[in-house]
This record gives C-alpha cells, sequence and structure tokens, in this order.
C-alpha cells in the first residue's frame, strides 16, 4: 500500500461513507461479499485490481475524517469513480457538495467521471436520471462522465462499470 508510488493508473473511487465502496471493493477482489465495518473498512487504501490497474478509495464528507492528503493521489489517477446510495435521497445534497469540491481540483481537469449508483437492488433506489439532476451533473458541461446503477451486495453491474471506466481511459 504505498503512498502513491505505484506505477499502474490510477481509478479512484470516493464517496460518503456508507455508499457501499468497501462491499463493492470486496466484491472486485475475491468475488464474494465480505463483512464491513464503518470502522474497520478499507476506508483508504490501494488496491491492485488487476495486472494493468491499481483502485485507490476514500471516503469523502459524511463523519469520517478526510485524511487532509487525499489530495496527493489526484495526480497520477485516470478516472474517478463516485459512489452514491441510491436509496438515501437524504445524503444526495451531501453527495452533490462532495462530488463538487472533488471535481474543483485542478488536477483532475480531463480525467473521466463514473457515477456508480449503487445499491439499485433497493425497491425504493432513485433512477439514475433523478440522481444525475440531484448531483447537478448539468453544472459540468466539459466533463466526460457516465453514470450507472449497481449493486455491489449482489455483484451486478461491478464487470459493466469497470469496462466503462476502462473505456473512459482509454478515450482519453
Ligand atoms: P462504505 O462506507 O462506502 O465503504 O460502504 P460499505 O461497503 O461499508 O457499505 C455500507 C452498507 O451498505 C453495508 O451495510 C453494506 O452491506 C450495504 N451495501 C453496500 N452495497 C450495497 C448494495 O449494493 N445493496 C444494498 N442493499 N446494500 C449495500
Amino acid at each position: 500500500m504505498g503512498q502513491g508510488q505505484t506505477k499502474s493508473p490510477q481509478v479512484i473511487l470516493m464517496g460518503l461513507d456508507n455508499s457501499g465502496k468497501t462491499t463493492f471493493l470486496a466484491r472486485l477482489l475475491t468475488g464474494q461479499v465480505m463483512d464491513t465495518s464503518p470502522t474497520i473498512g478499507f476506508n483508504v487504501g490501494s488496491f491492485n485490481v488487476d495486472k494493468r490497474t491499481s483502485l485507490t478509495i476514500w471516503d469523502i464528507g459524511g463523519q469520517k475524517n478526510m485524511i487532509p492528503n487525499w489530495r496527493y493521489y489526484l495526480d497520477d489517477s485516470k478516472a474517478l469513480v463516485f459512489m452514491v446510495d441510491s436509496s438515501d435521497p437524504s445524503r444526495m445534497r451531501e453527495a452533490q457538495k462532495a462530488l463538487r469540491k472533488v471535481l474543483s481540483d485542478e488536477r483532475l481537469r480531463g480525467v473521466p467521471l463514473m457515477v456508480l449508483a449503487n445499491k439499485a437492488d433497493q425497491p425504493n433506489a432513485m433512477t439514475i436520471q433523478e440522481i444525475s439532476k440531484q448531483l447537478g451533473m448539468s453544472n459540468y458541461p466539459h466533463l466526460q462522465w457516465q453514470i450507472q446503477a449497481c449493486s455491489a451486495l449482489q455483484g451486478v453491474g461491478l464487470r459493466q462499470a469497470f469496462l466503462s471506466v476502462a473505456k473512459l481511459i482509454k478515450k482519453r
């Protein structure tokens, strides 16, 4: 777990606490759901998803401490993945603010964004149209971005999400 010294292209996975990042990562790494805990979860770390991709994940916003030097990781990042909990409308505004803050960083200029609307298995999950609206995506006309529904818990949409990320990186 190097401090950004990795040579493989970085993908940064961000999102509020409880959006499902740990569950998603556990799925990617093992294909299985592991027990997650808000305190034991991988709230920060770098992992090699495959030979070519390193994934760094961060909790941003929420109650968890923002690690002061998270921006350090942005230098190497080739794509940003922003995860939201589609079943929690009460935190969409917080998510929107957190996303705006991240996207304001100069180092992310030109870096494509994949929004993952997680927990799509929940009956009350918002649609991707609604989520795009709530995240204020129309405020970023120059950003190359996509949104996709997924369920980290059920393992639905994850492969697709990563294929889309890989494509976004190649297009750059
Ligand atoms: P993190 O704080 O972003 O790392 O979020 P976690 O991965 O710890 O997940 C927070 C909670 O949401 C846990 O109770 C997970 O089991 C649950 N969760 C994660 N992904 C999904 C999903 O796709 N569907 C549902 N229903 N629950 C999920």
